[in-house]
């Protein structure tokens, strides 16, 4: 069977990537599994740079077909930030609580229309004969006034969905990942994989 790494040491994106891709004739394997530890620089400039800049690096050193992926939180009116400095924001290892508060202030008096934001993730396959395939997913939505919901994890409590009336924060999981921007792109790059195994 076919073999693909995922460049990621998060046991959540190996769930659902396995859970996506479940009807591919393909074995899915994370870094650990693959016997892989590396410390990537990603100075990418945006998410598809940092997710390619993971994929064919892993698949440089192990010679195999490597996904990985790229992602975080837009705000508009904050022209865009934290964007691809979303983990990185006020520090590593900054609490999320504290975080999230921190974005809810600098957006006070700012009016619902105004506090437009999106989830966006990018997904690179670098396959071993050096080609690359990018896709992307994006879920709209709105920076709420408090933190609401206990499930996801990062922003999710603080965004808020209008079509659902909630927090991604607020849906269970299987909901989240039937709409959210790591599903699409997961999605996306679903078909593209189908077309390289059927090809061969
Ligand atoms: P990375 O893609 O693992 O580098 O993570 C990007 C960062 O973006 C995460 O640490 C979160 O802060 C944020 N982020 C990305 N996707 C989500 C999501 O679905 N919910 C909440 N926060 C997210």
């Amino acid at each position: 069977m076919k073999r693909l790494i995922f460049a990621t040491g998060n046991q959540n994106k190996m769930r659902e990537i396995r859970e996506i891709l479940a009807d591919l004739p393909v074995e899915i394997l994370s870094m650990k599994q693959a016997g892989i530890e590396a410390d990537i620089v990603e100075d990418g400039k945006t998410f598809e740079e940092n997710a390619i800049i993971k994929a064919k690096t892993i698949m440089e050193l192990t010679g195999e077909l490597v996904l990985a992926d790229d992602s975080g939180l837009e705000i508009d009116y904050l022209n865009k930030e934290p964007g691809i400095y979303s983990a990185r924001y006020m520090g590593e290892d900054t609490s999320y609580r504290v975080k999230n508060i921190n974005l809810i202030e600098r957006l006070t008096g700012v009016p619902d229309e105004k506090r437009t934001a999106r989830f966006v993730c990018a997904i690179a396959a670098a396959f071993p004969d050096g080609t690359i395939k990018t896709t992307e997913g994006v879920i709209e939505g709105r920076i709420g006034y408090e933190e609401r919901g206990e499930n996801g994890f990062g922003y999710d409590p603080i965004f808020y969905v209008p079509e659902f009336g909630c927090t991604t924060a607020e849906l269970s999981e299987e909901q989240k990942n039937a709409v959210s921007h790591r599903g699409k792109a997961l999605e996306k790059m679903r078909e593209i994989l189908k077309e390289s195994v059927n090809a061969e």
